[in-house]
């Protein structure tokens, strides 16, 4: 197939150019200024990458708006989700995995880096829709609902890892060991050795609750980043994604390498978990960010294109909560007023963000993280996996700026069309209807909801389930 329009993505600007898609890759782009006979013209469409979730648990879907104030003042992790997790079944994370898998697509979504337990199924819940993925299976062996499983879970890794059919649909694993403190130095160094062996992407969880960071250091005395330096996992992987790290400092930061390790950003969940993550501290440490939405039971949407104002804006808040603003709350003077202003103004400075930078966060960085699975960028050998925009969406409109407009405006509903691996999802111009219409959807959504009413009695939190 060739798509053409005369607004493509190359190289930070929007030209006139022809893509040929063949077996789920691009195959060669060509400047052209007029369709192709027999191409898919999209006429003056913008067509970008597909978005990258850089870490997400799709089946939470199925746990969407069951924690409350009170489950998220503690370790909602443990206190809900764990127990939930016991109960789930191979044939609910596909389930719910399905329904995810649709919502991120419709959001602009091409791949999601998943972490879950029952890996397999999840990766054919992805396929089942057509997202792309890099499923890391969950390794526990420590603590937690996948501890009894870690063995299998890790076969099921590799068991991904050589799948070339689920390569060619788009599905490709990566190693997930769950964090520091359920995970064991054995574990950690046998992830270290496969990651090296294998080229395999490594995706945790780091520092993400105060019980973790508790832990490390009464268990290994050191933060969970310098453990990770211990047992050698941050020399040996060839990329690795420190999702939340929310309780690192300046000597945790000096560890990690630039070209190698990528923080996992998920402010909208962080904000209701926890706090989010210090940005600009990483980006003054010359480190990446990789933006993801994390679960629906924590954030609760699945728009990663929607965390890119929140990585914009994450330092303004420095300026409400900074020492200036502190002073002019006790104060009130025409001065007091001015050091605030004065701190906005440097803030501002060190800390703005070009859109072509946010828009790295949801394309290039997590698209380039995993060596067989090149996403986030359209050029020869990336997967075919595009989004067409409609920039005469009032959601777009005047879209001045199209990098800007889809970094910071609400685009999802501006989405014309969606092609994942080369194929056409739904109808151009009509994607959610078309998919939302679908015998498939609705067979997924029935599975679903009939899956979710018997884990949630099989957990005694039934009711939970509707408080409408
Ligand atoms: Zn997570």
């Amino acid at each position: 197939m060739i798509v053409f329009s005369s607004r493509v993505l190359q190289g930070g600007a929007f030209v006139p150019a022809a893509l040929s898609l063949e077996g789920g890759l691009i195959v060669g782009v060509e400047r052209v200024g007029a369709a192709p006979d027999g191409a898919l013209d999209l006429g003056d469409h913008l067509v970008t990458p597909a978005f990258v979730n850089a870490h997400t648990h799709l089946p939470m879907v199925a746990f969407r708006g069951l924690s409350d104030a009170a489950t998220m003042a503690g370790n909602v992790v443990e206190d809900l989700f764990f127990r939930l997790e016991r109960h789930l079944t191979a044939e609910d994370v596909r389930a719910f995995t399905r329904i995810g898998a649709y919502e991120s697509l419709l959001a602009g979504v091409g791949t999601v880096w998943e972490h879950y337990y029952h890996g397999a199924a999840l990766a054919e819940g992805l396929r089942d829709v057509g997202l792309g993925g890099v499923v890391a299976p969950t390794l526990q062996d420590l603590d937690g609902p996948g501890r009894d499983a870690c063995e299998a879970q890790l076969e099921a890794t590799l068991a991904l890892d050589a799948d070339a059919d689920l390569a060619a649909a788009g599905v490709v694993a990566a190693l997930g060991p769950h964090a520091t403190d359920t995970v064991s130095d054995a574990l950690w160094r046998r992830v270290a050795r496969l990651a090296a062996d294998r080229a395999l992407p490594v995706h945790a969880h780091v520092a993400q609750s105060i019980e973790e960071v508790e832990r490390s250091f009464a268990r290994h005395g050191r933060s969970p980043v310098a453990r990770l330096a211990a047992v050698d996992v941050l020399d040996a992987a060839p990329a690795m994604l420190l999702v939340h790290a929310l309780f690192c400092g300046d000597a945790d930061r000096a560890l990690l390498d630039p070209a190698r390790h990528v923080l996992g950003f998920c402010p909208s969940s962080q904000m209701q978990y926890a706090f989010p993550a210090d940005v600009p501290a990483w980006r003054a440490a010359g480190l990446r960010v990789a933006l993801g939405t994390d679960c629906a039971a924590s954030n609760d949407g699945m728009s990663v294109q929607g965390e890119l104002e929140l990585l914009a804006g994450a330092a303004a808040w420095s300026t409400t909560f900074g020492p200036a603003a502190a002073r002019l709350a006790r104060g009130g003077t025409l001065d007091d007023a001015r050091r605030v202003q004065a701190h906005r103004a440097r803030r501002h400075a060190a800390d703005a963000w070009a859109p072509a930078a946010l828009l790295d966060a949801v394309w290039s960085t997590p698209g380039g993280l995993h060596p067989r699975h090149r996403v986030g960028i359209l050029e020869a050998g990336a997967r075919a996996d595009l989004a067409v925009w409609d920039a005469d969406h009032p959601a777009l409109w005047p879209a001045a700026d199209p990098l800007r407009a889809l970094a910071l405006a609400h685009a999802p509903p501006a989405l014309h069309a969606m092609v994942l691996g080369g194929r056409v999802v739904g109808t151009p111009g009509d994607l959610v209807g078309s998919v939302r219409r679908s015998a498939a959807y609705a067979a997924a959504l029935d599975e679903a909801r009939g899956r979710r009413h018997h884990l949630l009695r099989r957990a005694g939190l039934a009711h939970l389930g509707d408080r409408s």
